[in-house]
């Protein structure tokens, strides 16, 4: 049996590093220079809207102006595609995507490509602290996202594009306490009416056949991965052709430096443009009536009053790919969460002329110092300790199939939006938990996946898109079944305790 080397810190631990006093540090939009990610550097045509819309003139007006193009904001835009589409109107809507950098290169372009639906672990938890119901939409939304990308990648017909693998998902106990904890979650769920027939554990004697040789119980549930700018690009094409009366803009390489009232404006002079916004850039200002910030770690550049333990917290993440030491069939076409989600990977399904995988592994960050990288927004910097953890992490686990000592192909990072509940804030932008949202008419935000984003924000940006179309047709929003009532901005202060 070999030694795993990477630090098994109680997940709790290292939460509690999250409001260390003196660790804050301002808000940043992202930094021009970041690490190359095997999604958007891997080959030269791989972004193909990289920089769309960067250059010649902005647009000067838009119906709604939404902040970011990773998986929310370009989610959100598909959304609001398809409701106007569905709409009886004759009404024509005109939506602007802004991008500080290249298009998605964000987390979702920089992250660990796992799409799985959390199962019942951390059930305990919910249950003790939102009650039942809550508990159990915490993983129906999960469920509900997933389905929906799914649903949507089979009836376009572009499983092999996304590189989509459905082969399902390990989560590998490396403590005892762990494995205890996620039995504890399964007796919970199980007691609260979950369908939980497809949940198989596995002892520590049958994990020998993953070869791993570690003294590890673990759980196979459902589980995916994919390639996430290519999901993301494959939705801005769709946003873009589901109706005329939606017209959709992209602007890349154009950050968002501040946002003012024209309200304000237009009480001084009337004859002022009647839309709501003014966001201004380094290549001009656009006007807008609503303005949807999609932002996720950098949303405190723009609302400084979400930035910190009470909203949002950047929180550096690092990935390395990885050339396994056996083919594919050694590894298992699955995805692996281990060390209480600290550390996450999969084998790439293999191209033409590879021998062995390309493995895509995230983590490192119980390894990172006493900081564990929370306040870092940039990702143009690795974590040292984190790189090494990362490079012990498989051939420790996996003696043989995973070389000691051979250097990862590619590393990168990328920056993650942390809240205190993990749970993000979706919703009308309000000044402060219990406020309205009036000094922010029009704003809305769907942000703080904590690190967990792609099985929660296609529906977040449902969610807030639905709530902008009402808006603008003056209907009532009704929250549909699936969405727990504390990722509301609106509803959340009831939860936070
Ligand atoms: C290293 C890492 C590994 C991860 N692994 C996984 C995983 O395997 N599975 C999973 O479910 N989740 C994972 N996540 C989390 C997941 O990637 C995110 O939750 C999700 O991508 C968030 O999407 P988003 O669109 O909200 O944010 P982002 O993708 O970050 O997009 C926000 C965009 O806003 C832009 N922006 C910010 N400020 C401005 C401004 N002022 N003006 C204009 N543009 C601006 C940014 O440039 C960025 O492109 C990981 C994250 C990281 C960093």
């Amino acid at each position: 049996m070999s030694a795993f080397r990477v630090p098994t810190r109680h997940l709790q631990f290292v939460n509690s590093a999250f409001t260390l006093p003196g660790l804050q540090k301002s808000p940043s939009l992202p930094v021009s220079n970041p690490t190359k990610s095997f999604w958007l550097d891997s080959a030269p045509d791989v972004n193909p809207l990289a920089n769309e819309g960067s250059k010649g003139p902005l647009t000067q007006d838009a119906d709604i102006c939404i902040i970011g193009s990773g998986i929310t904001g370009v989610s959100a835009a598909y959304h609001m595609s398809k409701i106007i589409a569905e709409r009886p109107t004759e009404t024509t809507f005109k939506v602007v995507i802004l991008e500080a950098r290249d298009f998605c290169s964000g987390a979702t372009g920089r992250n660990g490509g796992h799409l799985c639906p959390a199962v019942f672990l951390d059930f305990k938890y919910f249950e003790s602290k939102y009650g039942t119901e809550e508990a159990i939409k915490s993983l129906a939304i999960e469920n509900y996202t997933v389905d929906s990308i799914l649903r949507y990648i089979a009836e376009e017909n572009f499983t092999d594009e996304v590189d989509l693998v459905a082969g399902g998902h390990i989560t590998l106990f490396v403590t005892e306490e762990e494995y205890a904890e996620a039995q504890a979650d399964f007796e919970a769920a199980k007691k609260a009416g979950l369908p939980l027939n497809d949940v198989e554990w596995i002892s520590k004697e049958d994990m020998h056949a993953y070869g791993v040789d570690f003294p590890g119980a673990s759980l196979a549930t459902k589980g995916h991965n994919l390639w996430p700018l290519k999901l993301v690009t494959r939705l801005y094409n769709s946003a873009k052709s589901h109706t005329s009366r939606l017209s959709l803009d992209l602007h890349t390489r154009t950050p968002v430096t501040s946002i003012e009232s024209l309200q304000e404006a237009r009480d001084d002079n009337p004859t002022t443009s009647t839309r709501r916004w003014k966001l201004n850039t380094p290549r001009g200002f656009i006007s807008t009536s609503y303005v949807f910030h999609a932002t996720n770690a950098y949303t405190g550049y723009l609302l400084p009053h979400m930035h910190g333990p009470q909203g949002i917290v950047p929180t550096r993440g690092q990935v390395i790919a990885l050339r396994a030491a056996r083919p594919l069939q050694d590894l298992t076409k699955k995805a692996w969460y281990a060390n209480e989600g600290f550390e996450y990977w999969f084998p790439r399904p293999m191209k033409l002329g590879e021998e062995f995988p390309l493995c895509i592994l995230g983590g490192g960050r119980s390894a990172a110092g006493p900081t564990f990288e929370w306040f870092e927004s940039d990702d143009g910097m690795y974590n040292e300790d984190a790189g090494k953890a990362l490079r012990a992490c498989l051939p420790d686990l996996f003696p043989g199939r995973y070389e000691e000592g051979r250097e990862p192909e590619m590393e990168w990072t990328g920056i993650m939006g942390f809240t205190k509940m993990k749970d993000p804030f979706v919703g009308p932008v309000l000044e402060n938990s219990l406020g309205t949202s009036d000094k922010f008419k029009g704003q809305y935000v769907s942000v703080g996946y904590s690190g967990h984003g792609m099985p929660r924000a296609f529906s977040c940006a449902l969610i807030v898109s639905s709530m902008i179309i009402a808006e603008m047709f003056e209907e009532t929003w009704e929250a549909p079944a699936w969405l727990p009532e504390r990722y509301l901005t609106t509803k959340r202060h009831a939860f936070e305790h």
